[in-house]
């Protein structure tokens, strides 16, 4: 289990299953302690009992079940509320609150902002709390979620608004796949100075079998594939080597996403 401070709370990062995190918020404030996407149950009844709390909140970014497999034995054990997307409420097991992008659900005093962010799921859902983000599967290290229920449009709008967010931005998402990304961005954007370091970096803390993530905001802009496109060198050097007929945000992001598709 790894730990990061927050002013109001501290984030706990449990590695799972095959490369998956489960993320535990623990309010500083009151006994809320939230768990965002339980893929297993044991795993998150070890944290509650290693941390002393029980849990009292489960947020799922989405159906997929390795990201809701935990739900219904949690909700049996600890007898806590499940909070997801109110458009895909139908798909996440024991759901009691359905949230929308106009809600800012208040727990235990902890300032929630909900983004409505559907490309892998049609449903698919971030949380924002003060400078953490849990984006599930549509923001990962240098990379971004298959494309199975939602279009490129949709996606590309998606990763839009999270790169909008404040550049301190903690990016906590559900998988560590930053290295297998970083070496399919290299053959998109080798001249990237951004790049270079972070493969280092992230190569480094890898070797220690530490996480690369959370990532930030600004690091995810400089060096996420998915994301360069909003820079206009970028994409019209991207496009020109690629010959594009069109060199927009969206015409790029979707070749480097068919791209990664064929990876
Ligand atoms: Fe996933």
């Amino acid at each position: 289990m790894w730990s990061y401070q927050h002013q109001y709370f501290s984030v706990h990062q449990l590695p799972v299953l095959k490369g998956n995190y489960i993320y535990l918020i623990e309010a500083h404030a009151s006994d809320a302690l939230i768990v965002i996407d339980p893929a297993e149950a044991v795993a998150v009844r070890q944290a509650c009992k290693v941390l002393g709390k029980k849990l009292t909140h489960i947020f799922n970014t989405h159906h997929h079940w390795d990201h809701t497999d935990g739900n219904l034995q949690l909700k049996q054990t600890y007898d806590c509320l499940v909070i997801g997307a109110n458009s895909d409420a139908e798909r996440i097991p024991g759901i009691d609150t359905k949230a929308s992008e106009s809600d800012n659900p208040e727990i235990a005093g902890l300032n929630i902002q909900v983004i409505e962010v559907p490309g892998n799921t049609s449903g698919h859902i971030a949380f924002v709390i003060d400078d953490a983000l849990f984006c599930g599967d549509t923001l990962f290290g240098a990379g971004c979620g298959r494309l199975f229920e939602g279009t490129h449009a949709q996606m590309w709008n998606s990763l839009s608004k999270l790169a909008a967010l404040d550049d301190e931005t903690k990016v906590y998402c559900a998988h560590e796949y930053t290295m297998a990304n970083l070496e399919f961005t290299h053959t998109v954007d080798a001249d990237n100075p951004a790049l270079i370091q972070r493969m280092q970096n992230d190569g480094v803390l890898r070797q220690q079998n530490r996480p690369t993530i959370p990532s930030t905001i600004a690091i995810e802009i400089a060096t996420n594939p998915f994301l360069r496109p909003q820079d206009v060198d970028f994409r019209s050097r991207y496009s020109e080597t690629h010959q594009l007929s069109q060199c927009d945000a969206l015409a790029v992001f979707r070749d480097i996403r068919l791209r990664k598709d064929q990876y």
